[in-house]
């Protein structure tokens, strides 16, 4: 039975591909990271610049995206929204997240972020291009699939290859750790009471499953920033909240594997394994296996502001997040299901909270949080590569003489309403300069030292929240794409070729 599902399972994904196949000039480009890494941001700002790039109100402006070689040439023609495929995914809220951004009714003091993502969404957009002198002259059209997800989906994915047992023992080690120890607390003692041997009771599933949680929710928190916390629809339940289908958590279970039908250590295992069947299975099927290329935004700035531990614990999330781009390629699926990924970007979010100096030392963060990863996966046929990057600059920089000093390299935007930094607490309406403090030249140094989080005044990378820019307009008062950084570089490398 178990066979035949899978092969059912096997068919049903070939035959999608084949859907997407007949499609014509098309990229379906998967768009994920953790919560706040920046996804919601990135996608409303690609699709300003690319639905604006050839707009006449804006003619004039600078080139806006000089690396972006289709855009740079001239030869980008029109960008345009399009009904978009699954008529069973929603649709990316675009222009709610856009008028968030720039302040409803036009009033840009009322500017906000956007909502985050919390389920998956979708959105296609119709470029039209003029071909690259030289090769076959003429216009051409490209349909650009964007598929947001939550990154703690795609954790999810190395589930699959992993029975109740083994998942319950990684589980329980990682939240024994020094740094997840105290966080996990009330769960750990939870389990050292419960026998996984003893009769099932729904109430001691429904306890595990919320602490389990709880505990899963605390690592995320920002002081921790943790982000190896599979299963992800804990985090990230999208439509499945409040779901028995959540309902299990990790038990201590006896080495013999032996346990009687009905009870407790059985039923979790059951309901895991539910999990794996209804919810993973198909998000890998209907939308993970038909993606051509992906993005993995990472807040790696979270993550230092965190400390090293939430630094190395990032590093396991991404080399996760590759496992998952191999899976399909090293198991028993693999004869049908390979993942057609071509190109992967892992890029860093939110350097415009750096000074420029620091981009570069940003990136090879990144680039050393990844390697270990990418080696695992070279060979596997995608094409990698790293970057830091702002989708929405919210700051300028500013050289600010100090009394007496030497002039210092500062940031200028508007902090939120309550950030703080030392004794100075900010209200949402002042500018402020703020230096933000060199990243190491070394990236290695940012995974040194402290084990547990460090009280906030002891970080030594602070990094406040910004209010998103004012936005500008035409004199005919359209609204025109916000400033970025290295937003081109990520366009490039994703859709460069298919705009030759
Ligand atoms: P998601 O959960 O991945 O969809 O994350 P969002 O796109 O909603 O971003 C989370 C938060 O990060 C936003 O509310 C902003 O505060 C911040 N953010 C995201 N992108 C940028 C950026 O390019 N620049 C700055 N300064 N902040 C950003």
């Amino acid at each position: 039975m178990a066979l035949f599902s899978d092969l059912l399972f096997e068919a049903k994904a070939v035959a999608k591909s084949l859907v997407d196949l007949t499609a014509g000039a098309h990229v379906r480009l998967g768009v994920t990271g953790l919560s706040r890494a920046g996804k919601t941001v990135f996608i409303t700002a690609l699709i300003e610049h690319l639905t604006k790039a050839a707009s006449p109100s804006l003619r004039g402006r600078k080139n806006t995206l000089p690396v972006f070689r289709v855009h740079a040439d001239g030869r980008l023609i029109s960008g345009d929204l399009e009904p978009q495929p699954d008529d069973n995914v929603p649709r990316f809220a675009y222009e709610e997240h856009l008028e968030a951004l720039s302040g409803p009714d036009g009033d840009s003091q009322a500017r906000i972020w956007p909502q985050s993502t919390r389920r998956i969404s979708e959105l296609r957009l119709r470029l039209q291009f003029q071909q690259k002198a030289g090769l076959n002259p003429g216009r051409r059209a490209l349909t650009l699939d964007i598929v947001d997800y939550p990154g703690e989906w795609l954790l999810d994915l190395p589930l699959l290859e992993k029975s109740y047992a083994q998942w319950s023992q990684e589980s329980l080690e990682a939240a024994s750790s020094a740094a997840r120890a105290p966080l996990a607390a009330q769960f750990r003692g939870f389990c050292a009471q419960k026998d996984a041997k003893a009769k099932f009771r729904e109430e001691d599933a429904r306890r595990a499953a919320e602490l389990f949680t709880a505990y899963l929710r605390a690592c995320r928190g920002e002081a921790f920033s943790f982000s190896s916390l599979p299963p992800g629809r804990f985090l990230m339940p999208g439509d499945l909240a409040g779901s028995p289908a959540l309902t299990f958590a990790p038990l201590a279970l006896d080495p013999s594997g032996l346990y009687p039908p009905d009870s407790l250590a059985a039923m979790m295992e059951r309901r895991y394994e539910a999990y794996k069947a209804h919810v993973v299975k198909p998000f890998f099927r209907d939308h993970f296996s038909r993606l051509d290329r992906q993005i993995v935004l990472v807040d790696a700035l979270a993550a230092l502001n965190a400390g090293p531990a939430s630094m190395r614990d990032l590093e396991q999330a991404l080399g996760d997040v590759l496992g998952a781009f191999r899976a399909g390629r090293s198991n028993a699926l693999s004869a049908i299901f390979r993942p057609k990924i071509d190109r992967i970007l892992f890029a860093a979010t939110k350097a415009d909270h750096l000074h420029h100096t620091s981009h570069d030392r940003l990136e090879a963060i990144l680039r050393l949080l990844t390697a270990r990863a990418i080696a695992r996966v070279q060979g596997v046929g995608a094409e990698i590569d790293v970057i830091a990057m702002a989708a929405v600059r919210a700051t300028r920089e500013a050289r600010v003489e100090s009394h007496g000093g030497p002039a210092l390299d500062a940031v200028v935007g508007t902090p939120l309403d309550g950030e703080r930094i030392g004794d100075e607490l900010f209200d949402g309406k002042t500018e402020a300069a703020i230096f933000p403090g060199e990243l190491p030249e070394d990236p290695k140094a940012v995974f040194r030292d402290a084990v547990t989080a460090p009280a906030p005044d002891e970080a030594d990378y602070r990094f406040v929240r910004f209010r998103p820019p004012v936005p500008t307009r035409a004199r005919d008062g359209t609204l025109a794409p916000p400033s970025h950084i290295r937003l081109d570089r990520a366009f490039q490398f994703l859709l460069g070729d298919k705009t030759a």
